[in-house]
């Protein structure tokens, strides 16, 4: 009567005289309006994100699938994903807490709602995580604009209770192609597109490309390669001769790995090493080339008398020095290599410094009493907190290459350089000028009595024969005036 509908089930049975005559109808109707809407509630939860109301990714991937089939009986019709992710969501998570994370989401979902046309669909595809589908796309420049436009909207900054919160977003493109069949491989694609886009430096967008597709299943590749080179042993230390920049002489060499790929050839550490710490193949990565290391400075000093001073630097990543049984493993290695610990140096980055726990300070103190040496690697291009530098037991800073490379006769932006001599000066601390490439670089170093060196001027890092060979041939360098062998030179 009202104009409300109800849904009902209707059943109707025969009512019979005794003589087996249909006398009269039965009709009954039940109401299961309530059923109905459970039924309906159940059916919008699936494909729904409960915090924003937003379709959810089984929602978008269904819709994407219907426009595909209609696609392949009209070819001209065009879509388009965007794949929106927020930049540092986690940080506001946990620094201002979960409540206003939820309601930066709730922000953000009514943001991306207002920016698009009715038949567009926006989605939350999960975390930090939205999408928008774009339908009847003409001409590309109008999904960049909205982009651009979307782009924008989340740079603004957002008020929530309590809280001003500025953000950013990273997007990734995809537009429908013929060799798409399923929603899944857009989402895969446009997920490509966005992580593209984060590794270039965040708050921008990029276009997917087949390009894109072929290195991320490179990368897939890799990974499965790498989980499989230790047990075929693909990696090779090599060594990099470390110079004494006053007397011209060898006081050690930085082991620095490389991966002989059956099929890429020597791969170097950068493509392989940032992949291996977020998979974690770093742990034990990082104990063979530490037990390499050690069982070849054993060797040196059982051929050269001029190894007992010798010390060999070796790489640590934050991951290694996390993982609870290090100093036991440390130990292990140094027992089982027989040598002593003022033999081997630990490069540690200022990150792992960053991570300034008592159990990190105490594991500082127990490596140092067993007199290994620790110096800080790049230093100066990390977070640069000067604080641990007389919180933390350091023995060494590592000028890192690019402040070195600054230092030419015509311009001597040098300032860094030197100031980074002096304040190691000051806490009395040893100091490596990393990547010395020019005599004009090694002099300007002598002069502000930077002590030692490491470079492809003097070597560049050599198979562990060749480091051999150098060190048995009691090499010297005449630091005075300098005389670089052609085959060192540096030509790229
Ligand atoms: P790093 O520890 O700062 O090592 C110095 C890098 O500078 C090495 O690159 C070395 O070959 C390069 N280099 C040395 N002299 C010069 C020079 O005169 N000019 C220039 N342009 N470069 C020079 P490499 O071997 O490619 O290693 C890159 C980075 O990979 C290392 O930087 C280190 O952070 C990491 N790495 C290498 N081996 C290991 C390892 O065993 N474990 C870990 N965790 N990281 C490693
Ligand atoms: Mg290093
Ligand atoms: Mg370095």
């Amino acid at each position: 009567k009202n104009g409300d509908t109800l849904y009902g089930v209707v059943g109707i049975s025969i009512s019979y005289t005794e003589c087996n005559e249909p006398e009269y109808l039965i009709a009954q109707v039940i109401d299961i309006t309530d059923r109905k809407r459970v039924e309906e509630q159940l059916i919008h939860d699936a494909l729904h994100d409960s915090l924003t109301g937003l379709p959810n990714r089984s929602f978008l991937i269904q819709q994407m699938n219907q426009l595909l089939t209609y696609r392949e009986r009209n070819p001209d019709y065009q879509f388009a994903v965007i794949m929106i992710d927020v930049d540092r969501f986690k940080r506001i998570n946990d620094s201002l807490g979960h409540i206003t994370g939820d309601q930066l989401l709730i922000a953000i979902a009514n943001l991306l709602t207002r920016r698009v046309q009715a038949s567009d669909t926006v989605a939350r595809l999960g975390g930090d995580e939205f999408a928008i589908l774009m339908q009847r796309v003409t001409d590309t420049n109008q999904v960049i604009q909205l982009a651009e436009a979307v782009q924008q909207d989340l740079e603004l900054p957002f008020s929530l209770v309590g809280h001003e919160v500025v953000t950013s977003a990273s997007l990734g493109i995809v537009f429908s192609q013929p060799e798409y069949h399923h929603g899944g491989e857009l989402l895969r694609d446009a997920d490509i597109a966005m992580y593209r886009a984060k590794a270039n430096g965040r708050s921008c967008y990029e276009l997917f490309n087949k390009d894109m597709h072929i290195q991320a299943m490179q990368l897939l590749k890799l990974e499965a390669d790498l989980q499989q080179a230790l047990e075929r042993q693909e990696f090779v230390a090599y060594y990099q001769p470390i110079i004494d920049l006053a007397a011209g002489e060898l006081v050690g060499f930085e082991a620095l790995i490389r991966w002989q790929h059956p099929k890429r050839g020597l791969v170097p550490p950068n493509d392989f090493i940032p992949l291996a710490e977020d998979n974690g193949l770093i742990v034990p990565i990082g104990a063979w080339i530490l037990q390499e290391s050690c069982r070849q400075i054993h060797a040196w000093r059982q051929v050269s008398d001029c190894a007992d001073h010798l010390q060999i630097s070796v790489n640590l990543s934050s991951r290694q020095f996390r993982e609870s049984h290090f100093l036991d493993h440390v130990d292990a290695i140094l027992a089982s290599a027989q040598i002593p610990g003022h033999c081997l140096k630990l490069e540690l980055t200022e990150r792992i410094l960053m991570q300034d726990t008592d159990s990190m300070i105490n594991l500082l103190h127990e490596l140092k009493k067993r007199q290994i040496q620790l110096s800080i690697d790049d230093f100066g291009t990390g977070f640069s907190s000067l604080n641990y530098l007389h919180q933390f037991p350091i023995d060494t800073l590592k000028i890192d290459k690019s402040f070195v490379q600054q230092i030419d006769t015509k311009n001597r932006k040098s300032g860094i350089v030197a100031a980074i001599v002096q304040l190691a000066e000051a806490l009395s601390l040893n100091v490596i000028a990393e990547g010395i490439e020019t005599q004009e670089q090694v002099s300007y170093l002598r002069q502000l009595n930077c002590e030692f060196g490491q470079g492809y001027l003097f070597a560049r890092p050599l198979p562990a024969a060749d480091a051999t060979e150098l060190l048995l041939a009691n090499r010297h360098w005449p630091l005075g005036e300098v005389e670089v062998q052609e085959s060192l030179r540096v030509n790229s």
